[in-house]
């Protein structure tokens, strides 16, 4: 949240505020709190963003207020869609930067999974995002910047984001303040008014935040990617310092304070995560934490070191853990064409932007570019 002292740089960014920040920032300067509520219906609900138009505010005010807040999101440059429906979004964020937010469409919702951090330092080995250090955590107006932009986009064809997950760029629990500022402002009635089961924070295992996730009563994600501390630790290096151990009770507290279930995302990597006895050890681990495994067959990148596993060997690996009695669920490759899949997310546009596949089950490179407020959606 923004610093609301009198006599700071101004002017400050609307999509920071939650609503009792607005009524105290407006209090400073001598406004009605009641004011406060007026400006958020204008923005959230009628979408309109020019003081001028907020006809219920007194001439004065807005003139005043035209000085102190803005509402500058971070702008879409570039737009590329998937040939299986998935959207990617770069969003510039200054200084050269760039972070990536993704629509995934499903039968019953809309999914946006943004980005929390420019880079991230999780090195997780798997994600082309951990091989480009932070850079800078993103600010709250910068998250619900990219709810807000794509929203406005989809608007225009009559679609509505349904959920949304933290699960891009960055690791959401390195960037509490934001985040969870973000997300208030995405599940509160006087913000977009999302509920809380269809937010989901994803995290690499920085026990010390996870608390934070059950506070929020929002949905947890676990990147697990590992079936004992020895793999993990080797695919996630966080693994070293917090252990597969802690990270379950952890997991256990958050079902106990929330009732819901984890989900346990499993990358599986060629030779290294994906044999049948791997599928063994994964679901005994997992034997007391309630949760459900989602499988995400490894999403190739430039410079990565991994494989994708055969269609076969994913296949007989969901069968395995299925067998096995655990709740499982094979995750259908999104966006992958256009590097908009797991692990695929990058601050520099410095590949190609699309990505042969023809060979793939997911079909062929008919992936389009727009540029931003070309609609084609
Ligand atoms: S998977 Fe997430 S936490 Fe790990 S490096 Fe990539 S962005 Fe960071």
């Amino acid at each position: 949240m923004q610093n609301l002292e009198p006599g700071m740089p101004q002017p400050l960014n609307f999509y920071s505020f939650t609503l009792e920040g607005l009524e105290k920032f407006l209090k400073q300067y001598g406004k009605e709190k009641f004011r406060a509520q007026q400006i958020f219906k204008w923005v959230y609900e009628q979408r309109v963003t020019d003081f001028d138009q907020m006809l219920n505010l007194s001439k004065d005010l807005r003139a005043e207020l035209k000085n102190l807040i803005t509402f500058n999101l971070p702008p879409i440059v570039k737009h590329l869609v998937s040939v299986d429906g998935t959207q990617k979004f770069l969003f510039d964020v200054r200084d050269g930067n760039s972070i990536e937010a993704v629509v995934i469409p499903s039968d019953d919702r809309l999914t946006l999974c943004v980005s929390s951090e420019i880079g991230c330092n999780m090195a997780c080995q798997f994600c082309f995002t951990g091989k480009q250090k932070l850079k800078r955590r993103l600010d709250t107006y910068e998250i619900v910047g990219q709810f807000m932009q794509v929203q406005d986009i989809l608007n225009k064809s009559g679609l509505k984001l349904s959920n949304i997950v933290f699960m891009g760029m960055g690791e959401p629990l390195d960037n509490c303040e934001a985040v969870f500022g973000a997300i208030d402002v995405i599940h509160s009635p006087w913000g977009v008014n999302l509920s809380r089961k269809k937010i989901t924070v994803s995290t690499s295992g920085l026990i010390p935040e996870m608390w934070r996730v059950a506070d929020a009563k929002v949905r947890l994600a676990v990147s697990l990617n590992g079936y004992n501390d020895e793999v993990r630790s080797l695919v996630m290096p966080i693994n070293k310092k917090y252990p597969l151990a802690d990270l379950l009770e952890e997991c256990k507290s958050y079902y106990r304070a929330t009732g819901d279930k984890i989900t346990m995302e499993y990358v599986l990597l060629k030779g290294v995560t994906d044999q049948l006895d791997h599928a063994k050890q994964l679901v005994k681990l997992l034997r007391d934490v309630p949760c459900k495994i989602n499988l995400i067959p490894f999403n190739e990148h430039p410079g990565s070191g991994f494989e994708r596993p055969s269609d076969e060997t994913v296949q007989a690996f969901h069968t395995e853990c299925m067998r096995l009695g655990a709740q499982v669920l094979l995750r259908r490759t999104m966006g992958r064409d256009i590097y908009a899949a797991c692990g695929q997310l990058t601050t520099k546009v410095n590949r190609p932007e699309t990505m042969d596949i023809s060979n793939s089950k997911i079909g062929g490179n008919n992936a389009r570019s727009f540029s931003s407020g070309q609609p084609g959606l």
